[in-house]
C-alpha cells in the first residue's frame, strides 16, 4: 500500500515538474496516440482534454508530422495557429522506455522573429544602397562612353556623384554607430557633467546652414541646467532631431529648440511646425527604416531612416525617455526626458 501511495506520489511529483518546464512534453503510445502531455505542450499545439487517445498525426495533419514519424528526419518546423497566436515551433521524436513515444515541442517564435528581423534588415540596408550605387554606375558608364562633353555638364555629374558617396557614408555611420548603441549596455563611466547649451547651440547652427534661411528658428535654452551624459551620443541623438525637423517642416515654418528644468525632469525638446505624423505612426519611428511616408524620395529627404532608432537607443543608455507629440499639417515635438532625481547629477 505504501509502495502504491509512494508511486503515485512521485508520478504526481513527476507531472508537476513537468509542468514548469518551458519545452513541451506529450507522451505518445506505440500507436501514437496521445496518453499525457504537460502545460507547455498544451499551450503550444492547444491541447485540451478531449484529445486524449486521439492521434498525433491526425491532430497536426498537414504540418509534414508523418515525415518525423518516418525517422527520416531528427526535427520539425511547423508553425501552429492557436487561438489568435501564431506559434513557430520545432518538434522532435524520442523513444521512451515502454514502446511508446515522447513529442518534443520546442517554442522557436522568438528566434524566427530575431530571423525575420534580421533578414528585413539586411533587405533594407541593401535597398538603401542600392540606389546611391545606381546613380554612380549610370555615371561612370557615360564617362566610359566619352558622353559626356561640357565641363558643366561635368561638374554637375561629379556633383551628384559626390552627394551619392556622401549619402553612403553617412548610412555607414549612421549602421556603425546603431550597432555599438545596441551592443554595449550602459557604460556610465564616459558620462559626464556637462553644460549642454554650447552643444544645442552649435547643431542649431548646423540646422539653419541646412535651411539656408528657410525657417525661423526659437532658442530657448537654460545655460545654468546641466546633464549627465556622454557626450558625442547626446549630440548624435540631438542632432537627428533638430535636422529632421528641419526636412521635415516646408519653408516658411518654425522650430523652437528648449531645455528646461520640468518638474522632476530635464526636458530637451524640439517643436516644429511641419508636415506632423498621424497618430497610428508614431510608435512606430523609432523603428529602423521605419519611414511614414514610405513613397517619399528619401534621396530627395536625404534621411538614411536611422535617426530616430539612434535616438530611442542613446536615450535608454541615459535612463531617459522620448516622448513624441505630433498632429499632421500642424507639427511635432520631440522631447527627451531626462530624470532630475539621478544621484550623480548636480542639477
Ligand atoms: P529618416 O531618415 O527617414 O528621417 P528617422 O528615423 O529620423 O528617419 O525618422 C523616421 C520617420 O519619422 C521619418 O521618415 C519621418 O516619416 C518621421 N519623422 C521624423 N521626424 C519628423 C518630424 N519632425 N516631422 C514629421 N515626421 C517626422
Amino acid at each position: 500500500m505504501s509502495d502504491l501511495l509512494d508511486d503515485s506520489y512521485s508520478h504526481d511529483h513527476e507531472k508537476d515538474l513537468a509542468d514548469t518546464l518551458h519545452i513541451g512534453v506529450a507522451s505518445l503510445n506505440e500507436a501514437g496516440r496521445l496518453t499525457w502531455w504537460n502545460a507547455s505542450a498544451a499551450r503550444l499545439l492547444g491541447l485540451r482534454p478531449k484529445h486524449r487517445d486521439k492521434k498525433v498525426a491526425q491532430l497536426l495533419k498537414g504540418t509534414g508530422i508523418r515525415i518525423l514519424f518516418s525517422n527520416h528526419i531528427e526535427s520539425l518546423s511547423i508553425t501552429r495557429k492557436v487561438g489568435r497566436k501564431i506559434w513557430h515551433l520545432e518538434l522532435s521524436l524520442k523513444e521512451d522506455n515502454n514502446g511508446g513515444q515522447l513529442l518534443v515541442v520546442r517554442d522557436t517564435t522568438e528566434v524566427e522573429r530575431f530571423l525575420n528581423m534580421r533578414k528585413d534588415f539586411i533587405a533594407n540596408v541593401s535597398h538603401e544602397l542600392r540606389t546611391p550605387l545606381t546613380v554612380f554606375r549610370g555615371y561612370l558608364e557615360l564617362m566610359q562612353d566619352g558622353v559626356i562633353g561640357s565641363p558643366s555638364d561635368q561638374a554637375l555629374i561629379f556633383d551628384q556623384m559626390n552627394d551619392q558617396c556622401q549619402r553612403m557614408e553617412t548610412l555607414v555611420k549612421d549602421l556603425l554607430l546603431l550597432s555599438r548603441l545596441e551592443a554595449g549596455g550602459p557604460d556610465p563611466g564616459t558620462h559626464q557633467l556637462f553644460f549642454p547649451h554650447d552643444l544645442i547651440k552649435e547643431i542649431m547652427n548646423d540646422a539653419k546652414q541646412l535651411s539656408q534661411g528657410q525657417h525661423t528658428f526659437v532658442f530657448d535654452v537654460d545655460e545654468s541646467l546641466r546633464l549627465l551624459g556622454e557626450v558625442n551620443e547626446l549630440r548624435s541623438a540631438f542632432s537627428n532631431i533638430i535636422i529632421n525637423a528641419v526636412r521635415y517642416t516646408p519653408a516658411g515654418g518654425a522650430i523652437t529648440i528648449s531645455w528646461k528644468k520640468e518638474g522632476d525632469w530635464a526636458r530637451f525638446s524640439v517643436q516644429d511646425t511641419g508636415i506632423g505624423i498621424s497618430s497610428k505612426h508614431i510608435d512606430k519611428i523609432t523603428q529602423r527604416f521605419y519611414r511614414v511616408d514610405q513613397a517619399r524620395p528619401n534621396a530627395v529627404i536625404g534621411g538614411t531612416g536611422l535617426g530616430l532608432a539612434i535616438v530611442k537607443h542613446v536615450l535608454v543608455r541615459h535612463d531617459a525617455e522620448l516622448q513624441v507629440t505630433s498632429a499632421p499639417n500642424e507639427g511635432s515635438c520631440f522631447s527627451c526626458c531626462f530624470p532630475l532625481e539621478s544621484k550623480d547629477a548636480d542639477f
